[in-house]
Formats: C-alpha cells, sequence, structure tokens
C-alpha cells in the first residue's frame, strides 16, 4: 500500500518520492492519519477502506474550493484513491503552533470572507459528502427551511429512529415553520467547524480542516464553534467586525446544532439522545 502511495506522490507532484520514515498521528475521529516523511517533503495521509474512497474525493473537492476563494488556509490536497487494502488521501503537511488571539481574531476575519465570497445561488452541493462518516446528502435545493429541515434535520432524525433512538417528527414541521422564510445567501461553509478541525500554524496563520462543504446559512459554522469547546473571544470579534451576525441567531444556533448532536447520537451513541431530546424541547420552548 505505501509503495503505491508513494508513486501516486511523485505522480501528483512529477518528482520522485521515496518514503524515508512513516508515523501514525493521532486525533482523527474516522481516519487513520499518518506523516509520510521523505527526503525533501513530508506529507500528511489519511487511511480508510476501500469503499470510502467517495469520502476522500469530496473530502478533496471541498478542500480545493475553500482554497479557490483564497480567503482562508486549508491543507491543499495532492491526490487520493484506492489501493487494494485501502482508500488514502495524501495532503500537504502543516506544523501547528500555539495560537495568539491576534491569530483567532484573523481566523474569525478569514472565515466571514469565506463566507461572503464562497457565494452559491442555491442550498446544497455539487455532490454528497460525510458528516464524520454519516452521509450528508446535499441536492439543489431553493429553500433555506426545506434543506435544513429535510436534508440535515430528516435525515439525521430517521437514522436515528432506525438506531434506536425515540425522537418524533413533529419537530421538524415545528422547525421548518421558525426558519420560516428565512433566505441566507447560500454561503460555501465549512460544514463540520469544532475545535478540533481550526487551528494555527507555527507562523501564526489560522487554517481550516476536515471540512463538510455545502453551500448553506453561514450561521451553521458560527453555531458549531461553540458547540465542543467553544473558540477564543477574538474569533467572534474578528468575525462580527467583518460580517455581523443577525438578530435571531441565538435561537437558530440550537437548531443548527442539533444537527450534530443527531449524528453524534448515529455515530457514538451514549448521553447524546439525551442532549438532542433536550434541544428540542428548548427550540420548542422559545
Ligand atoms: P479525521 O478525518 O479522521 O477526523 P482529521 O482531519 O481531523 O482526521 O485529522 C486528525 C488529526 O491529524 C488532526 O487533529 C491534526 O492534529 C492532524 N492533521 C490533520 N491534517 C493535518 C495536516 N495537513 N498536517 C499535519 N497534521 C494534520
Amino acid at each position: 500500500m505505501w509503495t503505491e502511495i508513494a508513486r501516486q506522490i511523485a505522480n501528483a507532484t512529477g518528482s520522485p518520492f521515496e518514503i524515508q520514515d512513516r508515523r501514525s498521528v493521532s486525533g482523527g475521529c474516522i481516519n487513520q492519519g499518518y506523516a509520510l516523511i521523505g527526503k525533501n517533503c513530508t506529507y500528511f495521509v489519511k487511511i480508510n477502506r476501500p469503499v470510502q474512497v467517495e469520502m476522500f474525493a469530496a473530502e478533496a473537492l471541498g478542500l480545493r474550493q475553500i482554497l479557490a476563494t483564497q480567503t482562508i488556509r486549508a491543507p491543499q490536497p495532492l491526490c487520493w484513491g484506492t489501493t487494494e487494502q485501502s482508500s488514502y488521501l495524501v495532503m500537504e503537511w502543516l506544523e501547528f503552533g500555539p495560537g495568539s488571539g491576534a491569530a483567532w481574531e484573523a481566523m474569525g476575519r478569514q472565515l466571514a470572507h469565506l463566507h461572503r465570497q464562497g457565494q452559491g445561488t442555491q442550498y446544497g452541493w455539487e455532490r454528497n459528502n460525510t458528516i464524520g462518516a454519516t452521509p450528508q446528502i446535499n441536492p439543489w435545493t431553493d429553500h433555506w427551511a426545506d434543506f435544513f429541515t429535510e436534508q440535515r434535520l430528516g435525515f439525521q432524525l430517521h437514522l436515528a429512529n432506525r438506531r434506536g433512538g425515540h425522537f418524533s417528527d413533529t419537530i421538524l414541521e415545528a422547525i421548518r415553520q421558525i426558519l420560516g422564510d428565512r433566505q441566507p445567501q447560500p454561503s460555501l461553509v465549512h460544514g463540520d467547524l469544532w475545535s478540533g478541525n481550526a487551528a494555527v500554524l507555527v507562523d501564526g496563520t489560522p487554517v481550516i480542516l476536515d471540512p463538510a462543504v455545502y453551500y448553506g446559512d453561514r450561521e451553521v459554522d458560527i453555531a458549531m464553534t461553540e458547540l465542543f469547546g467553544g473558540f477564543p473571544g477574538s474569533f467572534y470579534q474578528g468575525y462580527n467586525r467583518i460580517w455581523p451576525l443577525e438578530t435571531g441567531y441565538q435561537q437558530r444556533k440550537v437548531i443548527y446544532n442539533l444537527y450534530h448532536i443527531l449524528n453524534h447520537f448515529n455515530l457514538f451513541g451514549g448521553g447524546y439522545g439525551d442532549q438532542a431530546q433536550r434541544m428540542m424541547h428548548q427550540i420548542l420552548s422559545t
């Protein structure tokens, strides 16, 4: 497998690549991560089962579209494919640093620029992708409330009920009413922006990793930054300096984060089911 991956790296770069060392990188939720060290260059490689190659193809396309906006740093994907035993995605190696308040402020500003510049005409994306290991379905849709209730919450809720959850469908109609006629600009969103997917490089440049992109309400990204751990305060100052959040965000935040909590129930089970029920209760009572 590694010889084949090294050959594909050489093909993609046009210069020979020989593996001198390989180290496992921890921290991934879904894939095995490795540093692949050559004489002059190191790459970050994600490995999974062969059937997951589509997931890697979608991740690479998402990274390329983020990079094409020239607003915020993300790892440059190099190549992806399958070998007999696995699928792989190779991208540039990044060196992370501690990250100052100023760097997180820049992260906020640059994310706002991504949201503003990455502009679509409908909600959805050109292909399906994954959120964690769960499929994320992205048909082009005209109305935001339809897209979010059906393709995001409805999809996860039905999956959760097939996996032993007891969630009532009525929440979907209630949320459709709350979102109502809201038609935000379809922004290219990261889609999975928890603190593990945002970092600062050694030179202080902010970087976003591991996206699950689509065109949607930019607030989905801000909501998720508040979910697992939260981002430093300077991040929000930077974001609001470029594109302030709108009235009603605090209420929509719970709706948008319900998607990720249902997904966590589907991926990991446990207490996420209770958390989802509490969020539904909160949504219905505000
Ligand atoms: P997964 O798809 O399995 O969730 P991630 O993309 O979150 O994997 O990456 C797992 C860990 O690997 C990250 O937390 C980070 O520490 C490290 N990592 C991710 N991308 C790079 C990169 N381009 N260069 C160096 N390390 C990386």
